[in-house]
Order: structure tokens, then C-alpha cells, then sequence
């Protein structure tokens, strides 16, 4: 497990290309914390190192967007899905699949339907523009 201190949101994105950079099709990671405390930035960065040119944004009005890289990547937000019992069951299997690199945030509802996950990654607000970073990778 690593603790750190970022300063502003380029520092954030540096911590998920350096996470980037371990990664490798099939992966999965999961990105926790509050609103704000950066989890899309840290995927931004992430998408970054692996190639994707296009803009990395939350996704609002699907759950997920997909980009090509480098790899494939396919970014989840599941701030709206309140149990995936009320969701089609193919939900997750339409983003995470063996080709692509996956990151999940918000991914307490979809963790016990997951098999194992490369890494989690938890941001908390650490005042202004400061934020902590606890990254376990687990492979
Ligand atoms: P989340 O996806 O967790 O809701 P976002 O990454 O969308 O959060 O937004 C984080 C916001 O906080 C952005 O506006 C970003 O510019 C700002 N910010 C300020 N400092 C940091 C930092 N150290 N790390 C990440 N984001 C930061
Ligand atoms: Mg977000």
C-alpha cells in the first residue's frame, strides 16, 4: 500500500500514469472517494499513459465510456446504480472484459461481482487543492 500527498490535479494524474504504466489488458481497478476528491482526474491521468488522446470525462449519462489506446480502456461510473440486483445482469460485462483495462469509480456496488482486481485506489480531500492517495496494487 502507498500514501501520498498530491498537490493540485496534474499531480493526481502523474500518480495514475505511474499506476498506468503496471497495467495490462484484463486489468481491473477500482477507484474510490468522495465527490471531488479527484477519482476521474487519477483515470484521466491513468487513460493518458495509455495512449488515450480523446477527453476523460465522468460519465453521466451511461455508466461507462470506452476509449482506445494503447489498450482498450473502459471508464465506469456507478455513482447512480444503487444494487446491481436492479440492473441487467450484463451491466458490468459490457465494460470489463479480458481485452480491456478497467477502472471502476465508485465501485463499492460492483465489487462482489467482480473477480480479482489489479488495484484500489482511494482519494480522500486533504484541504484546498490537496489530496491523499492510498493505492494498493494487489497483483
Ligand atoms: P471525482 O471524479 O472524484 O468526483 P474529479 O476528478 O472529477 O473528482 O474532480 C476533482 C476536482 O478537484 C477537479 O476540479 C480538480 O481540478 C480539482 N482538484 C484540485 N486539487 C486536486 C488534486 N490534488 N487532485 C485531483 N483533483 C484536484
Ligand atoms: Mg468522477
Amino acid at each position: 500500500m502507498s500514501f501520498v500527498e498530491t498537490i493540485g490535479p496534474e499531480d493526481t494524474e502523474a500518480h495514475g500514469a505511474r499506476l498506468a504504466e503496471r497495467l495490462s489488458s484484463g486489468d481491473v481497478v477500482l477507484v474510490a472517494g468522495e465527490l471531488g476528491a479527484g477519482k476521474t482526474t487519477f483515470v484521466r491521468g491513468a487513460c493518458r499513459a495509455l495512449g488515450v488522446t480523446e477527453p476523460v470525462t465522468s460519465p453521466t449519462f451511461t455508466v461507462g465510456h470506452l476509449y482506445r489506446g494503447r489498450l482498450e480502456v473502459a471508464h465506469l461510473d456507478l455513482y447512480r446504480i444503487g444494487s446491481l440486483e436492479d440492473e441487467d445482469p450484463a451491466l458490468l460485462a459490457d465494460y470489463v472484459t479480458p481485452e480491456r483495462v478497467a477502472f471502476l469509480e465508485w465501485p463499492e456496488v460492483a465489487a462482489p461481482a467482480l473477480g480479482p482486481v489489479t488495484a484500489r485506489v482511494r482519494l480522500s480531500h486533504a484541504g484546498g487543492d490537496r489530496r491523499h492517495l492510498e493505492i494498493e496494487v494487489t497483483r
